[in-house]
């Protein structure tokens, strides 16, 4: 999404500093200017814009919302298409589904929904094995009515057992980690088969990618628990129509433009945080970005980043929060537009293992791969891609479009595509999605890892919310807020 901030080296030069209580009250940081606010929010995607709008309309609390990109929005990746008249190419989040009554903060901003993806013009699937460019002639796609069968039968096996209440929409009622169901420590491909339940396995991942959690490990291996956050028992409702999905008309960036609009100077974008104090009684927090450097007090800190390693480098972490931070593993997911003269325009190129000939109910890719490259129809010639490779620091945007114009290569060597004349492909816009999912083991979840990150709920004035710590899906995240607002009220 948009134009990458160019204040990252800044935080490196903050990780050489070690701040000291009262630091950032003293020396030659008395002289910046001072935003003094209720509550301070860092990260404007789907969780920190929603909660920033919450906070200052709903519950009459003073906000800042930090972001580091120069929109709001996070995995919302909207391209006006300046070759068609500005026509909406969605990359990114592709719609919203009902989850509780998480839907009317839409209504609330004006816009018009719409039932189903955002557009994109009629398609014909390719199947091709990437590894060697060659088409895969003689697969045929596992039967759809039994695949959704078996999301039926999934979804029936979560609710009988209880476990949709204890994963949605964050984790508060998941049972403490000695106590956590086995089931939802199973790796996914065992889970599915003990309920028999696998015909549901191919569409889940097909949707997904697997899930930006399979950027961990192979899908099959995923643990329940991080699947369903990319594959929540909500969701599994639209595939068996019980619930429909919708995308906003005009682009679903227009949600976030809205906000942005609506929160005025509470927004500061492509900034970051340079530094932080934190302690019981509030939150003082360096930050810089195109409108300057400022110290910035509030009496909590929301944080609705992706906790990373990376990310948390600004903050002053204590040993609690260190050992916490440490544990997930976590690879990276990406999505990008692009293009090439040899992309065939009104075909979806979709990756699959040469063995889904044989076995099609197993469409599961090593990593990393490109997913697809998924046309937008006759008339453009555009391409969205979705991307999974691991390690977090090493698969961006470089990595991950090697691996495309790697893959563009062999099929044109194949005489899949026609040949490629020494054209690299080119990337109109990347975004990157990051880690997805908590990325820890089953024994630290029995450990009592997810105890211990809630437990974090509310100390040093800090509080979490986003698709790290809950289910990844805009809607459950809004509901997930309402619930982190409504306790941070109650330590008022
Ligand atoms: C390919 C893909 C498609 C998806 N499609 C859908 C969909 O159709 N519908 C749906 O509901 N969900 C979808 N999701 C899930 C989606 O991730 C969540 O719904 C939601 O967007 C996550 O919101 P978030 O606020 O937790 O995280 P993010 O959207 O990642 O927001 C985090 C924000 O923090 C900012 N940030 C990060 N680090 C820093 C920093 N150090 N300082 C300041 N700012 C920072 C980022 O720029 C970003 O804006 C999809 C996910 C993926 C990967």
């Amino acid at each position: 999404m948009g134009a990458k901030s160019a204040y990252k080296g800044l935080v490196a030069l903050a990780a050489a500093q070690t701040a000291s209580a009262g630091l950032l009250d003293s020396g030659i940081f008395k002289f910046f200017d001072t935003v003094t606010r209720d509550v301070v929010i860092v990260g404007g995607g789907a969780a920190g814009s929603h909660a920033a709008i919450r906070l200052k309309e709903d519950h009459g609390k003073s906000v800042v919302l930090i972001e580091r990109e120069d929109i709001l929005g996070g995995h919302v990746d909207t391209y006006y298409d300046p070759k068609a008249n500005g026509a909406v190419r969605e990359y990114g989040v592709q719609c919203y589904f009902p989850y509780e009554d998480a839907m009317d903060f839409i209504d609330r901003f004006n816009l018009t929904v719409a039932p189903g993806l955002g557009p994109r013009g009629a398609t014909t699937p390719k199947y091709v094995d990437f590894q060697s460019g060659k088409e895969l002639n003689g697969y045929v796609p596992p039967d759809f009515g039994a695949q959704i069968g078996g999301i039926v039968e999934f979804y029936n096996v979560l609710t009988s057992k209880g476990y949709d209440k204890m994963v949605e929409p964050g984790f508060w009622n998941l049972p403490t980690g000695p106590n956590i169901p086995e089931d939802l420590l199973l790796p996914i491909g065992e889970f599915a088969k003990k309920y028999n339940v696998s015909t549901a396995l191919p569409r889940m991942y097909e949707s997904t990618g697997g899930g930006p959690a399979s950027q961990q490990d192979d899908f099959l291996n995923i643990m329940t628990l991080t699947f369903l956050q990319s594959f929540s028992p909500s969701w599994m409702k639209v595939f068996f129509t019980d619930i429909g999905y919708y995308h906003i008309e005009g682009g679903n960036q227009q949600l976030y433009n809205k906000i942005a609009a609506r929160l005025g100077n509470d927004v500061m974008t492509n900034t970051v945080v340079l530094m932080s104090e934190r302690t019981s009684t509030g939150v003082t927090l360096l930050v810089s970005g195109l409108k300057g450097t400022k110290i910035i007090k509030a009496k909590k800190l929301l944080m609705a980043i992706p906790p990373t390693r990376e990310n948390l480098v600004p903050f002053d972490l204590n040993a609690e929060e260190t050992a916490i931070f440490a544990k997930p593993k976590y690879g990276r997911y990406g999505t990008a537009l692009v293009s090439h003269p040899s992309l065939p325009k009104g075909t979806d190129l979709m990756n699959l293992p040469a063995s889904a000939v044989a076995d099609p109910w197993s469409p599961f890719l090593d990593l990393p791969h490109i997913l697809s490259f998924s046309s937008y129809g006759n008339d453009t010639d555009l391409f969205s891609i979705g991307t999974s490779g691991n390690p977090y620091l090493l698969y961006g945007q470089l990595a991950s479009t090697g691996v495309a114009q790697v893959a563009l290569q062999k099929m044109a060597l194949q005489g899949t595509i026609p040949a490629l004349k020494g054209k690299l492909i080119e990337v109109v816009e990347w975004s990157d999605h990051g880690p997805g999912g908590f990325g820890v083991t089953a024994q630290d979840m029995r450990n009592g890892w997810m105890d211990k990150m809630y437990g974090l709920q509310g100390k040093r004035s800090t509080w979490y919310t986003g698709n790290a710590i809950a289910i990844d899906f805009s809607t459950t995240l809004w509901k997930m807020n309402d619930e982190v607002i409504k306790r941070m009220l109650a330590s008022w």
